[in-house]
């Protein structure tokens, strides 16, 4: 059997696990045992799992692969122990995922693509293009592989790293499905985001699934016309779409949309952008998250000045607009999405 068309045994569900084992002429229990040494106990290979015979743990080798992301470089910021990983994937391409530490418990910022074909303007992560989608268990793994490294437990996730998430939709599905399990990390869906740069067919199609994750919406720009300038995507979907589609997440979930709104000095942040943004965001239920732009070498975009920023978001605010600036973690380290990848690649080139 080649490598190709093996099974990612890490992207399994339980159930189809059980499968697997039967048709292996295995006891079902084994199925179990093999997806708690996977999802709970984190393992990095079969040579971990000391409860299952050697006979069984060879045959799943020569049938499936097993993904365990492997750490190349680990950076922690000085500021606020925010860390930073890059990690080598089976087939040496890089990911990157950020470890945060709120009051409320740890955060895991995950990449869902190895790069990304969305092109916006102002984002590292996209400057090289897209190479390929991240499997279920790519996905996981980052987390997996962060709860090891720190030894501490992962409380909220984040889908904002590398990638466009609705341009993976199927392996997001898997990775949510097995992120969520009771009999693996059972992380709460209320604990999980994903940021979209707006695929309005399959924001819709996430609304039908009925989770209660919270779906978070780059925005960045209140007219079509200026979107277009700083996100490609904008020339397919118009923000009228955009509004509907967020308008029926919050119909079939409940959830509150989130906005992600990055302030570019000069670009998208006068008086008249906040009144826009306010009557976009009024007859949505929704949360603002005003980002300072984190400025790429390669672009020439400018953070707006503090006080602008709080012009803004105090406008905001007066308007009954809730709204929070996403607080600045990891500056000293590559902070921007991408940014690590890269310069790990061009130093290496
Ligand atoms: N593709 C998804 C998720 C990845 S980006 C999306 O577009 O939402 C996560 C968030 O960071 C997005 O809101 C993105 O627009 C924003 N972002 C990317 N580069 C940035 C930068 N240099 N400064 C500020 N925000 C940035």
């Amino acid at each position: 059997m080649t490598q190709e068309n093996k099974q990612d045994i890490k992207s399994l569900t339980l159930t189809q696990l059980q499968e697997q084992m039967q048709e292996l002429g295995e006891k079902a229990f084994r199925a179990k045992q093999l997806y708690e040494w996977m999802h709970v106990k984190l393992a990095r290979s079969y040579d971990e799992m000391t409860n299952l015979p050697k006979s069984l743990k060879e045959k799943c080798g020569e049938i499936f692969t097993y993904t365990a992301l492997e750490p190349v470089k680990v950076q922690e910021s000085q500021i606020d122990g925010t860390k930073k990983f890059l990690f080598r994937l089976e087939d040496g391409n890089l990911v990157e995922s950020v470890w945060m530490r709120y009051k409320h418990g740890n955060s895991v910022c995950i990449s869902s693509q190895v790069g990304c074909k969305m092109g916006c303007r102002f984002c590292a992560s996209t400057l090289d293009g897209w190479e390929r989608n991240l499997l279920p268990s790519e996905m996981l793994d980052q987390i997996y592989a962060i709860t090891r490294l720190t030894g501490e437990r992962v409380s909220n996730v984040v889908v904002m790293g590398t990638g466009e998430p609705m341009d993976n939709y199927d392996n997001l599905l898997r990775f949510l499905t097995l992120l969520t399990d009771e009999n693996g990390l059972n992380i709460s869906q209320r604990n999980i985001t994903v940021s979209t740069c707006g695929i309005v067919p399959r924001m819709r199609q996430l609304a039908d699934e009925k989770l209660q994750i919270t779906l978070a919406l780059s925005l960045h720009a209140t007219t079509d016309e200026k979107r277009r300038k700083l996100m490609p995507i904008a020339n397919q979907y118009s923000l009228d779409e955009l509004m509907k589609a967020c308008a029926y997440y919050f119909e079939k979930t409940g959830r509150r949309i989130t906005f992600e709104y990055s302030l570019v000095g000069g670009v998208n942040d006068t008086k008249e952008d906040a009144s826009e943004l306010i009557a976009l965001a009024k007859p949505l239920c929704c949360h603002i998250n005003l980002i300072p732009v984190n400025p790429i070498k390669e672009r020439e975009y400018v953070q707006s000045d503090k006080a602008a920023i709080q012009a803004f978001k105090n406008k905001l605010e007066k308007n009954g607009i809730n709204v929070t600036i996403r607080r600045e973690m990891g500056r000293d380290i590559d902070g921007a999405c991408g940014q690590l990848r890269r310069s790990h690649i061009k130093k290496q080139s």
